[in-house]
C-alpha cells in the first residue's frame, strides 16, 4: 500500500463529497421549481376562479336566513357580495336596482333644490318649483280640486332674503339625509349579516330624520310670532325623534318581528304632527294662504300613508308572488310616494317662506 493508494482513495472521497453536495443542490432548486410552479398554478387558478366568478343573482330559498324577509319576491337577489361587486350592482339588474336608483334621483333632485335655493338663480329655483308644484297640482285634482281649487291661482314667489331661512334648509338636508342613506342601504345590505343589520337601522334612522326635520318650517314659520308655541313643539317633535331613532338603533327593534312596531313609531310621529296642525289652523283661519298650505300638507300626508299601506301591505307581489321581483313591487312604490310626499312638503315650505316674508314679525331669529 504507498502513497498512490491513498491518494486514490482521498480523491474518490473528494469526488464523491462533490457529487453529494451536487445532488443536494440540484434537489433543492428542484423543490424551489416545483414551488414556484404549484404557486404559479395557484395564483393563476385564484385569478381564473375570480374572473369567473360572476356574482349569480340567487332565489328566495337560496338566500342566507338573514336576507330571508319577503316571501312574495322570488328571484334576482345578491346574497354575500363583496363591497366591490355590491356597489358595481348599481349598473346590474337584480331586484334592489329599482329601490337604489328611485331615491338616488329623490336625492339628485333634492340636491338640486337646495342649491338653486342657497345661491338663488331664479331659472333654477323657477324650473324646480314648477316641477313640484306641477306634481302637486296633477294630484290635488284629481283628489281634493273641490276644496282647494280657488286658491291654485296663486303664485309662488321667491321670499324675500331677510326671512329667516335655516328651518327650510333643516328639512331639505334631512330630507337628502333620508334618501341618499336609504339608496346606500338598498345597495350594500345583500353584503354580510352585520352589514345588513348596520344598513337597515341607517335606513330607518334616515326616514326619522326627515320626518323630524320636516316639522320644522311649518311649525317655525307658522309659530314665529308666539315664540313659546314654537319652542314647544319644535322641541316636542326633537325628544319624540331622538326616542324613535334610539328605539331604532338599538338591536332588539332591528329584528323582523318588531317590523309593524317600527312603522307604528314613524305613524306616531306623523300624528304629533297633528296637534300644531289642528292649533295652527285655529290661529290662522282667516290667511289667504290657508287652503294652499292645506293642500300642500294633505298630498304629502297622503303620501306617505299610500306608501306606508304599500310598505306593510306588500302589495302587488302577494297576489302574484314573482311578477314583481324586477319592478313594481311595495318597496319601489313606497319609495316612489316617500319622495312625492317629501315634494308635496316641499311645495308647503316655499308657501310657509312667502307667507313670512309678506306678514313678517318681530320676534325674526
Ligand atoms: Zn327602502
Amino acid at each position: 500500500m504507498s502513497s498512490e493508494h491513498q491518494m486514490d482513495q482521498s480523491q474518490l472521497l473528494l469526488t464523491s463529497a462533490a457529487a453529494t453536495n451536487k445532488m443536494i443542490i440540484n434537489k433543492k432548486k428542484k423543490n424551489q421549481k416545483n414551488k414556484k410552479n404549484k404557486w404559479r398554478k395557484y395564483t393563476s387558478a385564484a385569478k381564473n376562479g375570480a374572473a369567473n366568478h360572476t356574482y349569480d343573482l340567487v332565489s328566495f330559498e337560496e338566500l342566507p336566513a338573514y336576507m330571508k324577509d319577503n316571501e312574495y319576491i322570488r328571484n334576482y337577489y345578491r346574497a354575500n357580495w363583496p363591497l366591490k361587486q355590491a356597489l358595481f350592482s348599481i349598473f346590474r339588474w337584480h331586484n334592489e336596482t329599482l329601490n337604489v336608483w328611485t331615491h338616488l334621483v329623490g336625492f339628485i333632485l333634492f340636491v338640486g333644490l337646495t342649491c338653486s335655493n342657497m345661491i338663488q338663480v331664479p331659472p333654477v329655483v323657477e324650473f324646480f318649483n314648477i316641477l313640484t308644484t306641477w306634481y302637486v297640482l296633477f294630484i290635488m285634482h284629481y283628489i281634493v280640486s273641490c276644496y282647494c281649487h280657488s286658491s291654485f291661482g296663486m303664485d309662488i314667489t321667491l321670499p324675500e332674503l331677510e326671512v329667516t331661512r335655516w328651518p327650510f334648509f333643516v328639512f331639505l338636508g334631512g330630507s337628502m339625509f333620508c334618501l341618499l342613506s336609504s339608496s346606500i342601504c338598498h345597495l350594500f345590505c345583500c353584503h354580510s349579516h352585520p352589514m345588513n343589520i348596520l344598513m337597515l337601522r341607517i335606513d330607518y334612522v334616515g326616514i326619522a330624520v326627515m320626518i323630524i326635520t320636516s316639522f320644522f318650517p311649518p311649525i317655525y314659520y307658522i309659530f314665529q310670532c308666539s315664540p313659546h308655541w314654537q319652542i314647544l313643539y319644535l322641541s316636542g317633535i326633537t325628544i319624540m325623534g331622538i326616542f324613535t331613532i334610539v328605539t331604532l338603533l338599538s338591536p332588539v327593534f332591528s329584528t323582523n318581528k318588531f317590523r309593524s312596531f317600527r312603522a307604528s313609531l314613524f305613524v306616531a310621529m306623523g300624528l304629533f304632527g297633528l296637534v300644531p296642525a289642528v292649533h295652527a289652523m285655529v290661529v290662522n283661519w282667516d290667511d289667504p294662504s290657508r287652503n294652499i298650505i292645506l293642500g300642500y300638507e294633505l298630498a304629502m300626508a297622503l303620501s306617505y300613508l299610500i306608501g306606508t299601506l304599500f310598505y306593510v301591505t306588500r302589495i302587488p307581489e302577494r297576489w302574484r308572488p314573482g311578477w314583481f321581483d324586477l319592478a313594481g313591487h311595495s318597496h319601489q312604490i313606497f319609495h316612489v310616494f316617500v319622495i312625492m310626499g317629501a315634494l308635496s312638503h316641499y311645495g308647503a315650505a316655499l308657501v310657509f317662506l312667502d307667507f313670512r316674508s309678506k306678514i313678517g314679525c318681530e320676534t325674526n331669529m
